[in-house]
C-alpha cells in the first residue's frame, strides 16, 4: 500500500509509513446506503396495484436486508407488509382478470 501522506510504498501488512511514520488505519466497509427502508414500504403498496409478484418479492428482499443491517423489528414489519400487500394484489389482479 501507499502512504495517504507522503505516498511511500509500504508492506500491505504495515501499521505505520516507514518514511513518515503516518499511522495506517483500514476504514471499515461502508454500510450499504441503499434505502431499504422506503424502497420496501413503497415496493409493498406498488405490489397491490402492478406486477404484485415482482414488487411483493422486492419489498420482502428489502425487508430482510433491513432486518440484517438496520433493524429486525422493521424487517419482519417491512417483509410481512409486502407479502400481504403482494397477497392482495394477486387477488386484486384476478378478480379484475375474471371481469374480462
Ligand atoms: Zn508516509
Amino acid at each position: 500500500m501507499f502512504c495517504q501522506k507522503c505516498g511511500t510504498q509500504n508492506p500491505d501488512d504495515a501499521s505505520f509509513c516507514s518514511q513518515c511514520g503516518n499511522q495506517f488505519f483500514f476504514i471499515d466497509k461502508p454500510k450499504s446506503n441503499f434505502p431499504y427502508k422506503p424502497v420496501g414500504i413503497i415496493s409493498a403498496i406498488v405490489s397491490i396495484l402492478f406486477f404484485p409478484i415482482v414488487f411483493g418479492i422486492l419489498s420482502i428482499f428489502c425487508g430482510y436486508k433491513v432486518y440484517k443491517q438496520e433493524s429486525e423489528g422493521w424487517g419482519i414489519g417491512i417483509s410481512t407488509f409486502g407479502a400481504i400487500c403482494m397477497i392482495s394484489g394477486l387477488i386484486i389482479g384476478f378478480i379484475e382478470g375474471m371481469k374480462i
